[in-house]
């Protein structure tokens, strides 16, 4: 049995599979925020609920919202911030008696679609998270690349590309930079985008609501966002040229996006030829505790992967 936690700001939920991927058990809880020790017991005891359940034991893997220092093997980059610093792998292994598996949680659910989801047997896949913000993830033959730095798929603090006047220098990011692609394509820069071009206040599923129901100042705000996550993209085909994009994340549920963005990849892609999938998780928001669950080799039957 394989058992996978995400970890998030808010919830974390974990969740329990047999070697086919089909689900036995699954609990969340609330993430005892600015609660380091309380995280990691919350994160055990959730392991301990579904081992009691299903009455067997099972490998642990977990997404969280940051990654672990190659260096220093402690927590970086996570804006659930009381995690930084911190070596979680290490005490959660302590407090199961077991190795643990830890990855970013956009690497996760990049795993998760590539195993089982919408990906399902491409070789290199590129995950999105649009959500508040935006993450990145690399997933090769079904497992994680998350590179010497830990940074592998951290896209979204690359600079927005081929910015126009406006667009240039961008808002400041947390990450200290300006302009980071995550300050723009996120449900964030939709809602600041919106605020700012009309002087209200609206949540991104709001403003995607309003654009679909056709009102036209949420569809210039929506060509916005999806011309600056088309360049986003581009430069990762230029860089990377995955076999799939899965997006997941509240955004991802914006069906415009899988006919607008093929449209818009050429224009920005070196050559202008794009057959590049652009495809929705299947899990949607259980990708990142099944990709974590995944985390632990694919059985050899399982792990066929090809472009
Ligand atoms: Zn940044």
């Amino acid at each position: 049995m394989r058992i996978g936690i995400d970890l998030g700001g808010t919830k974390i939920e974990a969740l329990a599979m047999d070697e086919q991927g089909k689900e036995l058990a699954r609990y969340r809880v609330d993430t005892p925020r600015d609660d380091y020790d309380g995280t990691v017991a919350a994160m055990a005891g959730l392991v301990h609920l579904l081992e009691e359940k299903t009455g067997r034991t099972g490998s642990v893997g977990a997404g969280i919202p940051g990654s672990i220092s190659e260096k220093s093997g402690l927590v970086k980059n996570a804006n659930s911030t009381w995690l930084n610093g911190r070596p979680l792998d290490k005490d959660l292994s302590a407090a199961l008696g077991r190795e643990v598996r830890i990855a970013n949680d956009a690497n996760c659910l990049a795993v998760s679609e590539a195993t089982d989801g919408a990906a399902a047997g491409k070789r290199v896949v590129f995950g999105v998270i649009l959500g508040t913000g935006c993450g990145g993830g690399v997933a090769i033959d079904g497992r994680v690349h998350a590179g010497p730095n830990g940074t592998g798929g951290e896209w979204g603090h690359n600079p927005l590309p081929w910015p126009n006047a406006e667009e240039n220098p961008g808002p400041l990011c947390y990450c200290g930079k300006r302009g980071c692609l995550e300050m723009w394509v996120s449900g964030t820069g939709l809602a600041r985008d919106y605020q700012q071009t009309t002087g209200r206040q609206r949540s991104a599923r709001e403003i995607i609501a309003a654009f679909e129901a056709g009102e036209r100042e949420a569809a210039a705000i929506v060509d916005r966002l999806e011309d600056r996550l088309a360049r986003g993209l581009a430069t990762v085909i230029n860089t990377l040229d995955p076999d799939a994009f899965v997006l997941g994340g509240g955004l991802s549920l914006a069906q415009h996006l899988y006919e607008s963005l093929p449209k818009r990849l050429p224009t920005y892609v070196f050559g202008r030829e794009v057959d590049t999938p652009i495809l929705q998780a299947r899990f949607g928001d259980s990708s990142g505790v099944r990709g974590a669950a995944w985390l632990w080799p694919v059985s050899r039957e399982r792990s066929t992967f090809s472009a």
